[in-house]
């Protein structure tokens, strides 16, 4: 059941919150939002789940008005980073109780909202804790009540703001797997924002980016990552290195040396160039730009560099740990050379 979110502009006094937005999130989808702190992520998600209304602009659900619909009617579930668990109700009751608010001719019956928190707490691995309170239960097992609470009505879309935001990253990391499962078990259409790139490329179909109340750009995590349509987004992906070369069709010149250059439009000539930390190549002779070893860091499987150059400009690379670079010290000199750069107009 698809979302169609068009051209919706909210200001707040004279300040536009969101400018122009317009997306899809196709039937069964895991759509992430992202975007820095204040873009507008959460602005777009109150106006989705009914609690604010937009200046202009529509969205529609399956072809129908949603705007037109009450925060109840359009049958959203939410969960935010800090949305509290009602605190004197069991996990149990948290969950039932969408379901027991409901007038009565909507409300299943007892044993069925029991069936259904039972159903719950399995799909979220918490079986055994229904009895217990929200304080006798972890951060990352509260937002797991969380979502289940937001399941219990079987809802249309599912909204998720920052949800793990307030957990540490290893907890974090976990529940992004569990939640991808939990969506690919239930095949809820999905809007989950975050500020987190890696959070956004890892878990999401296709990712929304904004920028200051404006999309940037929308696409799967692949195309966003090789086919940044900004500096913006390309920068907002990852750490990067900047440089600057002579640009000349698909080449950057260096001096020296050449790298190919993945360029956004028609530009030539001295150009401010990017490159993404694993794409650059290290030698003791160069050719290259000359930098000097200011850290050593393992990051996972790889190793991550923090190099100097002449002028001062700090650059960061990883390497595998089997590579040239593991044998590095602090202060050496070695030669960068960037294998890939990119060039943004904008
Ligand atoms: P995000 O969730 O991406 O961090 P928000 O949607 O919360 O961003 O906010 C977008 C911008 O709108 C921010 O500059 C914020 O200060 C502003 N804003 C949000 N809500 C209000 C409000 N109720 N009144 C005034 N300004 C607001
Ligand atoms: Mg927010």
């Amino acid at each position: 059941m698809s979302l169609t979110v068009q051209n919706i502009t909210k200001s707040f006094s004279d300040f536009a919150a969101l400018d122009n937005v317009s997306f899809e999130a196709h039937s069964g989808e895991f759509l992430a939002l992202l975007g820095p702190s204040g873009s507008g992520k959460t602005t777009l998600l109150r106006l989705l789940a009914g609690l604010d209304q937009p200046d202009s602009g529509s969205v529609t659900f399956e072809g129908e008005d949603y705007l037109a619909l009450n925060a109840r009617e359009r049958r959203i579930g939410m969960v935010f980073q800090s949305y509290a668990l009602f605190r004197h109700m069991t996990v149990e009751q948290n969950i039932a109780f969408g379901l027991n608010v409901r007038p009565s001719k909507d409300r299943p019956s007892k044993a069925e909202i029991k069936a259904k928190v039972q159903s719950l707490l399995k799909l979220i691995q918490l079986e055994d804790l229904g009895k217990r309170f929200p304080s006798q239960l972890s951060g990352g097992q509260r937002q797991r009540v969380a979502l289940a609470r937001a399941l219990a009505i079987s809802p249309r879309i599912l909204l998720l703001d920052e949800p793990f935001g307030a957990l540490d990253a290893l907890v974090r990391k976990d529940l992004r797997r569990w939640l991808r499962r939990i969506h690919d078990e239930t095949g809820v259409t999905t809007i989950f924002v975050t500020h987190d790139q890696e959070e956004a490329l890892d878990l999401a179909d296709r990712v929304v980016v904004l920028k200051d109340g404006q999309i940037e750009q929308i696409g799967k995590p692949l195309e966003l990552y090789r086919k940044p349509a900004s500096s913006f987004v390309f920068d907002f992906l990852g750490t990067n290195n900047q440089v600057t070369a002579t640009v000349s069709g698909a080449e950057a010149k260096f001096d020296g040396f050449t790298a190919p250059a993945v360029v956004s439009g028609e530009l030539t000539g001295p150009q401010v160039v990017r490159f993404r930390p694993f794409d650059a190549h290290l030698s003791k002779d160069g050719p290259g730009f000359k930098g000097k070893v200011l850290s050593i860091l393992p990051a996972g499987a790889n190793l991550r560099l923090e190099l100097q150059s002449e002028d001062g400009t700090v650059f960061e690379t990883q390497h595998a740990h089997d590579s040239d670079a593991s044998d590095l010290a602090l202060n050496d000199t070695v030669y960068v050379k960037p294998i890939k750069v990119y060039v943004f107009g904008n």
